[in-house]
């Protein structure tokens, strides 16, 4: 016996008159007194069911008994629906199966929730996740980012990029986040740590001479979940040995290109536009700006040096933003507020009315000169400013600037603006441990130039490191990288890694650069991100088939769990009691 012969969403007007077999799940039953009606369900789309006890006594009897999520099996003979009957919303909706066999093959307890239910809560939905991907939406994600990773892996074999599988069980990559560690039987007390990204074998495979590698790698970072973050998610990572950047950045945009197209969709129009890390700061105030809207910044900080208003005056950095309205006592309220979350101290403002004339309770310590300077173009708009240590002011003004964007509908949506940032700083100044780290990872090349930044101003060197951004949202990071031995060491150095613990740590990849390195660099795009935005959902876990929740479990399985002692001592491990 077969169990189908078409799937459901197949169902067609020229099937007309053919015996068929469908089998799925009971999408909804209507029972008209004498006729039933079952929606099935199947992978392909929602076929109609009719069962007339006059037909089919027995499979009207089977029909009554019938709940929600059944699996069932029908054959019967296709028909066409009588002209009022006609559903024009279903690809099917012109037919219908006239049963006469009908068989239920599977039951189903009581639902916690109706597949087709709008807003049930997230922690039902992940604890009932085979249900939850019933749903059309989730079907349609699963199948959009399978067409996506398809198309990717053809274009990287189509342009000589070789699928070399890397490591989970390894050592420590430093990617900037906490290792998840995994015990070994065999040595107890030693550990693999899950690899953050294949970033050292990527580079190692250069050295090898592979050439081009790529891989959709599972990347492993025990970091704070948040919508876009998962502990584990996969990349496109990549890998060239003697490119230029262009290189690099040529393959993204064709590898996004031929992912817009496998969903029929316009690709973005290349080469991607670019902004230095400096530029993007001056002007947005952020390194992953969305350039669908204006909302530029601009500086102050050289025209409030002699202000008499002293927070202005004080100010390492002064910038401002107009806003193309006068905003209300209640919005600049709630605009202080969010300046206050993203580490703001307030936001100062000047209002200026339809007639130009200023209303703000700073103006009266501001120069007529330095209202001149920001007055608007037009009249009716806000003056937006942020005045404190540069970053702290780039951080809360692009705050203010993201959420003015959305707020005011200020983003054309029918817009996709993709953006390479480029010349990242190489180093960044870590309050905490009071020195210098990097800020992408260790191995990203310094800018030719620089070299001698790297100790004498290292807060001034600039890297060969450049970020994908894709309407505000990180796509992915990447670089040329070192391949010089005696430069790496110099890096760690400025970071405080001393050569012992340099050679300790990254010792067999210092090693591999002795060895003939050629020059490499590449780039690694976080696939769920890239999926989630083309499916046009704003959280990762929509994208993903069986994701952690916030708190950093898997509700289904209900992972993690404790293990047994016995395990644990065969491991040598003992779990200290909790200090909370
Ligand atoms: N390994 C880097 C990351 O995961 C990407 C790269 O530099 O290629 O962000």
């Amino acid at each position: 016996m077969r169990w189908r012969d078409l799937k459901a969403g197949e169902l067609r007007k020229e099937h007309v008159g053919e015996r068929m077999a469908l089998a799925g799940w009971a999408a909804r039953r209507r029972d008209h007194g004498g006729l039933v009606f079952i929606d099935l369900r199947d992978e392909g789309g929602l076929a109609q069911l009719v069962i007339n006890p006059e037909r089919a006594p027995q499979a009207a009897e089977v029909a009554h008994g019938v709940r929600n999520e059944f699996v069932i099996r029908a054959e019967g003979e296709v028909a066409a629906r009588a002209p009022e009957a006609v559903n024009p919303s279903l690809p099917t909706g012109e037919v219908e199966l006239q049963v006469d066999e009908l068989e239920i093959v599977s039951r189903s307890e009581p639902l916690p929730f109706q597949v087709d239910e709008e807003n049930v809560d997230e922690s039902t939905r992940l604890r009932y996740r085979y249900l939850d991907l019933r749903r059309e939406h989730m079907q349609r994600n699963l199948r959009l980012s399978a067409t996506v990773v398809a198309a990717i892996r053809r274009y990287m074999d189509e342009h000589g990029f070789v699928d070399v599988w890397t490591p989970n069980l390894t050592k420590a990559t430093p990617e900037g986040a906490r290792d998840f560690l995994v015990p070994v039987r065999l040595q107890p007390g030693r550990f693999f740590a899950l690899p953050q990204s294949p970033q050292i074998f990527k580079q190692i495979l250069m050295v090898a001479g592979m050439g081009r590698y790529y891989q959709i790698a599972t990347c492993f970072r025990d970091e704070d979940l948040r919508a876009d973050r998962q502990f584990e998610f996969r990349q496109l990572d990549l890998e060239l040995s003697f490119p230029t950047r262009e290189d690099v950045w040529e393959t993204l945009e064709g590898a996004v290109g031929a992912s817009f197209e496998a969903l029929e969709r316009t690709p973005p129009e290349r080469p991607f536009q670019r902004l230095t890390w400096h530029e993007a700061m001056a002007r947005y105030g952020s390194d992953k700006p969305d350039l669908r809207f204006g909302l530029e910044l601009h500086d102050l900080t050289e025209a409030t040096r002699d202000s008499e208003f002293k927070v202005f005056a004080q100010a390492p950095s002064v910038q401002y933003l107009t806003v193309p309205q006068e905003l209300s006592r209640a919005e600049l309220g709630s605009l202080e507020e969010l300046a206050k979350e993203w580490g703001g101290k307030g936001l100062a403002y000047l209002v200026f009315d339809e007639e130009g004339e200023v209303r703000s309770p700073i103006a009266k310590f501001l120069s007529g000169e330095l209202i001149e300077a920001v007055r608007p173009e037009e009249p009716s708009a806000t003056v937006l400013f942020g005045a404190d240590e540069p970053l702290t002011v780039a951080r809360v003004l692009s705050a203010v600037r993201n959420h003015l964007g959305h707020e005011l509908g200020l983003i054309d949506t029918s817009r996709d603006e993709f953006l390479w940032v480029t010349d990242f700083p190489l180093f960044e100044w870590d309050e905490d441990g009071k020195r210098w780290t990097f800020s992408h990872h260790p191995f990203t090349g310094v800018r030719p130039g620089d070299e001698d930044l790297i100790e004498s101003a290292p807060g001034r060197a600039l890297s060969q490191a450049y970020d994908l951004v894709w309407n505000g949202w990180e796509l992915g990071s990447g670089s040329i990288r070192i391949h010089d031995p005696v430069l790496q060491q110099r890096v760690f150095a400025a970071m405080g890694i001393s050569n012992a613990e340099a050679e300790e740590r990254f010792g067999f990849l210092l090693e591999v650069l002795r060895m003939g390195a050629p020059p490499h660099g590449g780039f690694a795009m976080g696939l769920e991100r890239f999926v989630a935005l083309l499916a046009g959902e704003q959280n990762i876990r929509e994208v993903v088939a069986f994701p952690k929740t916030a708190s950093g479990s898997e509700p289904l399985s209900g992972a993690p769990t404790p293990i047994a002692q016995e395990i644990l001592a065969e491991l040598g491990i003992q779990v200290l009691p909790e200090t909370t």
